[in-house]
């Protein structure tokens, strides 16, 4: 069995497209469509031939591709049912529990609202990777346009279970703000203070920051560690609900 091939791509400001290519079955996805020029450009680089898009949501920054791409390549649109009627272009709606078969290669969807009421992630665990868009950024996570904090939380709940070394795709460069951030939330935390260096050294050359492992977000990511009872004391709440801590970092970070 080959393994699944990965290109990521800068897109717009500070998106990133994805490509996933199955070289046995000659599929091509384009996780989300940020813009169809970059994704052209990027299929055009690696030779491969778009067969599907596969969306996490509904924002522009997203989907603003779709349509053109779909003219172009004939490809099939998969997207969250939850929002269907905000997906240019939408063929297909999933929701938590849809499983897409992608040559040998199953897709598993699950339900990850909260950035937007319908969003999903898209995971691959014969690959180890999971396609989270803008529910969780490398020491972040996204604004809440669509849902209450204790939704998001519960969505970022789902992500912590995926095992450890899964790879973890996001939507956006935001690394070296978000490390900036947590840093306030965890000064004492060294795997953090490390990695911040590291992303400033990253961002200084121009390299993504991206993807990240789950391992590396459990350790420092503060959205992640709403239930740590090391940022709980931090923040002087002891005693509260894991969510209620998690929106209390989301309202610091939506502030800073
Ligand atoms: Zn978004």
């Amino acid at each position: 069995m080959s393994a699944l091939q990965i290109h990521q791509f800068p897109a717009r400001t500070d998106n990133y497209g994805v490509l996933i290519h199955d070289e046995a079955s000659n599929l091509t996805a384009s996780i989300d469509a940020p813009d169809d020029s970059a994704v052209l450009s990027a299929l055009q680089e690696k030779n491969w031939t778009l067969t599907h898009i596969l969306t996490t949501h509904h924002h522009a920054d997203h989907t603003a591709g779709n349509l053109r791409l779909k003219e172009i390549t004939n490809c099939t649109i998969i997207g969250p049912g939850g929002e269907a009627d905000k997906i240019p272009g939408i063929d297909s709606k999933v929701a938590q529990g849809s499983t897409i078969e992608f040559g040998s290669f199953r897709i598993e969807v699950l339900d990850t609202p909260g950035h937007t009421a319908g969003h999903i992630s898209y995971v691959i665990p014969k690959a180890s990777v999971a396609f989270v868009g803008d529910t969780l950024f490398a020491m972040g996570c996204g604004r809440l346009f669509e849902g209450t904090p204790k939704l998001m939380w519960s969505s970022l709940c789902k992500l912590r279970e995926l095992p450890e070394e899964t790879k973890i795709y996001c939507g956006h460069e935001y690394t070296l703000a978000n490390a900036r951030f947590a840093i306030t939330i965890e000064p004492q935390n060294e795997q953090l203070k490390q990695r911040l260096e590291c992303v400033e050294a990253m961002r200084n050359q121009g390299q993504p920051t991206l993807p990240t492992t789950l391992r590396e977000e459990l350790a420092t990511n503060p959205f992640l560690r709403a239930g740590e009872q090391t940022v709980k004391d931090r923040l002087g709440m002891q005693n509260e609900a894991d969510w209620k801590v998690f929106a209390e970092i989301r309202s610091r970070k939506d502030n800073a």
